[in-house]
């Protein structure tokens, strides 16, 4: 009887787990447009949304006294951080991903999931937070995209992501910063 039931208890609660995960994970572009529509249910009250046509440019000195080296690197002069470097891969508590620049909310816990690549990877983002363009640093295209209010770099998003967008955005953790919903 005790040995059944640790076997139980074994087999049961990652079972648990794993339903839990596959319930939180969308599985229809409509569960996507609601997580779209609905992102500021993760804000953290009173954090502050800036307009993303609010423009903030500055001059790369201006940058450079307002940013950490690392951020300074990837977000100004697309530089890439070494993979499993972010401690934002391991950040699941839910929360709000706001561009370390400007401020301008670009993802929600909700739209994250583990890519397995060492970078914070999301399969959708708040609608109308990036501009793109496509480059061929690594010889085979790759779409850029950067943050929309102050042109920021933040990563290259590709098709290899999870189904129903497909869509992987491979962000630099340090071009990021996590405002959690409860503090
Ligand atoms: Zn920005």
């Amino acid at each position: 009887m005790k040995r059944r039931s640790l076997i139980l208890a074994a087999v049961a609660a990652p079972l648990a787990a794993r339903l839990e995960r596959a319930r939180a994970q969308p599985r229809t572009m409509k569960d996507i447009e609601a997580l779209q529509k609905n992102w500021k249910s993760l804000l953290a009250p009173g954090t502050p949304v800036p307009d993303p046509s609010q423009k903030l440019e500055l001059t790369k000195e201006e940058w450079r006294k307002r940013l950490s080296p690392a951020a300074f690197h990837v977000l100004r002069e697309e530089g890439t951080e070494r993979p499993f470097t972010s401690p934002l891969n391991d950040e699941k508590r839910p929360g709000v991903f706001v561009c370390a620049g400007c401020d301008l909310p670009l993802f929600t816990s909700a739209m994250k999931y583990d890519s397995g690549t060492g970078w914070p990877s999301f399969f959708t983002a708040i609608p109308g937070v990036f501009g793109t363009k496509k480059d061929y640093y690594l010889i085979y295209p790759r779409t850029e995209y950067h943050c929309i209010r102050c042109g920021g770099h933040h990563g290259h998003v590709f098709d290899d992501g999870p189904p129903p967008t497909r869509l992987r955005y491979c962000n630099n953790g340090v071009a990021l910063r996590f405002v959690p919903l409860k503090p």
